[in-house]
């Protein structure tokens, strides 16, 4: 089984990420892919940043219409510090045998080395990124090269995927400005009427 891996503060969850889980759900060809949100520290915590629980509802509101892809409460269960390389194991216990596929955006992929035990990141799974914004894949496929990723454990796609993020939706949202388009409707229409991030 191929399971892919995106973690991320979701906060909220938007188009960007949603493109980015499918472009690797096809390319690497993933019989499944799970959107991990991660728990926000306490003393991170502020009225823009939503709990856990809210920030899980909203992503699976937005993978409610495709199979492949589930959302996974794994890091906001645990006690304690989220540290990618336990989640891993954590998910090896659960999909015993399974090849696990850890997607992330370019921005992620150039600091995989301040992570904790990135080397046991990398001999766990296939590391997929994504260029985002004017981040070349010259320039991710020499970090990967740094970091001694072995070629066969990374794919650098340059699969443009839509220029948007969190911070932007949680400002047009606080402005009025619609984000039709940019979020998923499910989550637009449970932001609206939970009146979140104004
Ligand atoms: P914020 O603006 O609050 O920092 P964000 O939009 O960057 O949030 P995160 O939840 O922090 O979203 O991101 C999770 C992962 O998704 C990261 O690896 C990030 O690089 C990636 N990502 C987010 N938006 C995009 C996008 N538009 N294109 C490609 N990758 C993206």
């Amino acid at each position: 089984m191929k399971l892919g891996i995106f973690g991320g503060t979701f906060n909220p969850v938007h188009n960007g990420h949603i493109e980015l889980v499918r472009h690797f759900a096809d390319l690497a060809g993933l019989d499944k892919a799970l959107l991990i949100p991660t728990k926000i520290p306490p003393h991170k915590a502020s009225k823009n940043l939503l709990s856990g629980q809210i920030r899980f509802e909203m992503c699976s509101l937005a993978v409610e219409s495709d199979e492949r892809i589930e959302v996974s409460d794994v890091e906001l269960r645990r006690e304690g510090d989220s540290y990618t390389i336990d989640t891993l194991k954590t998910l090896e216990k659960l999909y015993v045998g399974a090849q696990l596929y850890l997607i992330m955006g370019a921005d992620m992929l150039m600091c995989l080395d301040s992570w904790r035990d990135y080397r046991g990141i990398i001999d766990r799974c296939v590391i997929c990124a994504a260029a985002r914004n004017d981040d070349s894949v010259e320039e991710l496929l020499l970090k990967a090269k740094t970091l001694d990723i072995p070629d066969d454990k990374v794919i650098i796609s340059n699969e443009e995927i839509m220029t948007v993020s969190s911070t932007e939706i949680r400002e047009k949202i606080k402005n009025g400005i619609s984000v039709r388009g940019l979020i998923p409707r499910a989550v637009e229409e449970y932001i609206a009427s939970n009146g979140l991030y104004l």
